[in-house]
């Protein structure tokens, strides 16, 4: 028995996530102490176009202590089809990083699927950026940062979720990247507008649609991807500081296990629905390369500076949602974020008793109910409000504008109104 036990503990731990839309397996390694409290995920390769960030989690797996005091769960590449290609989406042209909503492709299912098992402490993505933008080569810049690090921006993410707002996240995991000799920052972009902006609000991403719906802490990793001119040396340091970055990621949550917490259920309470880039009064100065000279120069990122986020509508968190039986296609999306509804029917007295309005008790007859109040449901608040800036009201094909149902979402009160 001892025996058998030993041998298991030799070999590599892993096993198969899922697959994906080809049928490739989507590869789970274990490492570090099976039995430690803290669990962090990793996750590399979302676009298959990015191998690098592959190499690096597997780098970072193999040579984890099992004595660490973290159990890691890695997935080296998320988008093995992509990786085939060696194309960014997923065999069915999903970019799996922009469908952490949705949820159509079986990659992103499989992973949130694990994530609603496991229930990681911390998720760090990992990336590759180009440096060659052409709305810096215009200016002569190049980036050369070895690193772009950003967490969780959406506002309606959980209270006390970790996110790129908390002081003690970002800012250490930049110094102790300095302090290994990378020059790195916050993830900074220059969108086609114009505008100067840290990375995107929405949803749809791994980072802020893991945050908001499971309250997870998520960090993303964005390193360098190559130059013509980079050394042998400067690949060896950039592959390095990707897996560096994982660590350092992970030390900060071993040594910070107070910031994880469950959590509340935000019914009755006031929750963010839209948000928008607020300007800051100051340019973005980074340090850059010359595109010419490869000199390094600091510079303002040529654009429009955008540097918080203002929060500029909140809805009364109800008790619950109500959605028409008949929007299928909407219903498939929360089942896939493992919310099943309650059919209106069933619920009679508890839920329903606080419903004042006959009609409306009558009404959601027809309905399948969603209470907020389910594990991660504050989630559904941004999911489906119909103001929500990042809901699954902005898609056509879900067809909730043109429902022919008069009400296909109905907000359910959290408390009887007084009679
Ligand atoms: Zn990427």
């Amino acid at each position: 028995m001892s025996e058998r036990h030993d041998k298991e503990a030799a070999a590599p731990r892993q096993e198969v996530l899922g697959l994906s839309e080809e049928g490739r397996p989507l590869c789970l390694f274990w490492a570090g102490d099976p039995a430690a409290h803290l669990r962090v995920l990793v996750v590399g390769e979302q676009h298959g176009d990015e191998p690098r960030t592959r190499s690096a989690v597997e780098h970072f797996v193999s040579a984890l202590p099992a004595t660490a005091a973290v159990c890691l769960a890695a997935v080296p590449s998320l988008n093995p089809d992509g990786a085939k290609r060696r194309q960014r989406t997923n065999a069915r042209g999903i970019d799996l990083n922009r469908d952490h909503l949705r949820l159509t492709a079986a990659e992103t299912r499989a992973l949130h699927s694990f994530v609603r098992r496991w229930r990681p402490h911390l998720v760090v993505d990992v990336h590759t950026y180009p440096p060659r933008r052409h709305t810096l080569l215009r200016h002569g810049l190049v980036h050369c940062h070895d690193l772009f690090l950003d967490a969780a921006t959406y506002p309606g993410v959980p209270r006390g979720t970790v996110t790129a707002r908390n002081e003690s996240l970002l800012p250490r995991l930049l110094t102790a990247l300095g302090v290994r000799g990378y020059l790195s920052g916050r993830y900074v972009v220059t969108t086609p507008t114009g505008k100067v902006r840290h990375s995107t609000t929405d949803i749809t991403n791994l980072r802020n649609g893991l945050a908001l719906r499971y309250g997870i802490a998520t960090l993303l990793v964005e390193g360098r991807e190559l130059l013509r001119r980079d050394t042998l040396a400067d690949r060896a340091r950039l592959l390095a500081g990707l897996r560096d970055a994982i660590e350092i990621g992970t030390e900060w949550a071993v040594h910070n296990p107070q910031m994880f917490k469950v959590p509340q259920c935000p019914t009755g309470k006031r929750m963010a629905i839209r948000c928008r880039h607020a300007r800051s009064d100051c340019a973005c100065t980074i340090l850059f390369h010359d595109a010419e000279t490869g000199v390094a120069r600091a510079a303002a990122m040529p654009g429009t500076y955008f540097g918080s986020i203002k929060t500029t509508r909140r809805v009364r968190v109800p008790a619950a949602y109500a959605v028409a039986s008949t929007h299928g296609a909407l219903l498939e999306v929360l089942r896939h974020h493992g919310f099943e509804g309650l059919p209106g029917r069933a619920i009679g007295a508890s839920m329903l008793a606080g419903i004042a309005a006959p009609g409306l008790r009558r009404t959601l007859q027809d309905y399948l109910l969603f209470p907020v109040t389910a594990d991660g449901g504050q989630a559904l608040v941004t999911y489906l409000e119909p103001r929500s800036k990042y809901g699954l009201w902005r898609y056509p094909d879900l067809g909730l504008a043109e429902s022919r149902a008069a009400d296909p979402v109905i907000r359910v009160p959290a408390e009887a109104p007084s009679q």
